[in-house]
């Protein structure tokens, strides 16, 4: 048998969605579990669409995500070059092949023919509006001009394109690894343009040409390319290369929160969550769209995420590495339904990766952040408040964001929680409490334990008439980890210095 050898095909057409980044994962997936070769190839020859910058961003987004690619443009193999525009004297033989063998044909209509066509079948409401085996003997081609003609208009150097010529009533099966067996009459599909005067291939003769040529076993790619692949199997078979037809195997769509239709960059927008793998700004309208990356989510994260939107493995199991998937991967188990993307699930990962993860790392993580903030502070303190926080978090950012009390006073004490909280005598009962704190020599948490226990008990005061004012000093607000952990990490000094500022600041509900 064949060594498994699989491509990753992106368009450099602009960034690459989630989706783009899925197949890729399944792509790798595969061809790991199967010591097979995973090809990274740039489908560039649609030049009007294509955008500058995009193929580094590919690049970038496959290394971000930890996907080495064993071939393609920079890491020449066997089969290279590994960009289509760097091929194109190759597709032209192919087209010339067709041709011959009467698979294809030259056409010369000009748009004006074709769009008249068009209307002509639309009004008259007789079978697809499209240049196929119904239409195509009413057309300016080398199948309804002689032989003689042709060569002139060639000769002439007119514009032209190459058609297949589909066979007329032809039942053409697709076998799909996630579908199973997909039969299409050829009635129903055009004479799709394979080649054109500039030289350049369409993508179905370059995808074809390249797949076969680079030895590829299986084709995995997404549900839009499911109505392309009978045409596909046609090529195939013109090209005497049906015996070594790669399999197919086409991932279900990625879709909007609510289930209903494709995951799109507007959903994104609208609900505050990236659909791309890395920040991108468009060099044309220089719009900044948002990253995973940049938003704070560990890469293995995001992979773990969408592993399972199409996949799953058959257990309850939920967190993977990068190898537990490919030991867990098998086309058998991707799904034929489209998969549900929910962006609370995404921060789910990110969160359960962000515990797991060594707390020292984390900590140097935010101790970058944390001097962006013109903070400096050691080490084992930002390890320690690391330690408290993290549970509380989704994302490394929001360290900043649940303890930059421990680095300043607060900014504001939450209005709602002193409403509620801040009673007439709390002033003078936090006032004592800080003279009992006061004496404290080593202000650990036992010591402090201790001295609020003796206060409570000399005083007669609740826990509850203590703790909720006490902590709006601290923190300003009605949350943040253990109370005596957050007065440990301050320091005694800072902690009467807050009990003193919030007593001077927040005012006094009667
Ligand atoms: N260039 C195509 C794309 O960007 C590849 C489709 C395929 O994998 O055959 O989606």
């Amino acid at each position: 048998m064949k060594s498994v050898s699989v491509r990753f095909a992106p368009s450099p057409t602009g960034p690459l969605h989630m989706g783009g980044v899925r197949t890729a994962l399944y792509n790798y997936l595969f061809a790991k579990k199967h010591h097979g070769t995973f090809v990274l190839r740039i489908e560039d020859t649609d030049r009007k669409r294509f955008v500058p910058g995009t193929e580094d961003y590919i690049k970038a987004s496959l290394n971000w995500c930890g996907m080495q690619w064993d071939e393609g443009p920079g890491i020449e193999g066997t089969y290279g070059p590994y960009r289509q525009s760097e091929r194109t004297a190759l597709y032209k033989e192919y087209a010339l092949q067709l041709i011959n063998s009467g698979h294809a044909y030259y056409a010369f209509d000009t748009p004006e023919e074709i769009d008249a066509m068009r209307k002509r079948l639309e009004t008259e409401k007789s079978g697809n509006p499209q240049y196929d085996s119904q239409t195509r003997m009413g057309m300016t081609n080398s199948l309804t001009m002689t032989e003689s003609e042709v060569s002139q208009r060639l000769n002439a150097g007119e514009a032209f394109v190459v058609r297949i010529k589909i066979p007329e009533n032809q039942e053409v099966a697709v076998s799909d690894l996630v579908r199973g067996e997909v039969t299409v009459n050829s009635r129903l599909l055009d004479d799709k343009v394979l080649f054109k005067s500039d030289g350049m291939p369409t993508y179905h003769l370059a995808n074809v040409v390249d797949d076969h040529l680079m030895n590829i076993t299986h084709v995995i790619r997404g549900e839009e390319w499911l109505p392309s692949a009978p045409l596909h199997v046609l090529l195939y078979r013109f090209l005497g290369w049906e015996e070594s037809m790669p399999q197919f195997a086409h991932l279900p769509l990625l879709l909007k929160p609510d289930g209903h239709g494709k995951l799109s960059k507007r959903d994104g927008d609208r609900m505050g969550f990236p659909v791309f793998p890395l920040e991108w700004k468009d060099p044309a309208s220089g719009e900044v769209a948002a990253g995973y990356r940049e938003t704070g989510y560990f890469p293995e994260a995001f992979v773990n995420m969408l592993a399972l939107l199409g996949w799953n493995p058959g257990t309850e199991q939920e967190i993977f590495s990068m190898k537990e998937l490919t030991e867990a991967f098998s086309l058998e188990r991707v799904s034929k339904a489209g998969a549900r993307f929910d962006p609370e699930k995404a921060k789910w990962f990110n969160h359960q990766y962000l515990q797991q993860k060594p707390v020292e790392d984390i900590a140097v993580q935010f101790q970058a952040l944390l001097k962006e903030q013109g903070q400096l502070p050691a080490k084992e303190k930002v390890v320690k408040i690391t330690s408290l926080l993290k549970e509380r978090v989704n994302f490394v950012h929001e360290l900043w964001e649940e303890g930059s009390f421990f680095f300043q006073p607060p900014a504001i004490y939450d209005e709602k929680f002193a409403k509620k909280k801040w009673k007439a005598d709390t002033p003078d009962t936090l006032l004592r409490l800080a003279e009992k704190l006061l004496p404290i020599e080593t202000f650990d948490l036992d010591n402090i334990e201790n001295a609020l226990h003796s206060f409570m008990e000399e005083s007669g005061t609740g826990a509850g008439k203590i703790m909720p004012g006490l902590r709006l000093a601290l923190v300003g607000a009605g949350r943040g980890p253990d109370l005596k952990e957050v007065m440990v990490v301050l320091g005694k000094d800072e902690v009467i210095r807050r009990i003193k500022r919030a007593v001077e600041y927040i005012p006094v509900n009667e």
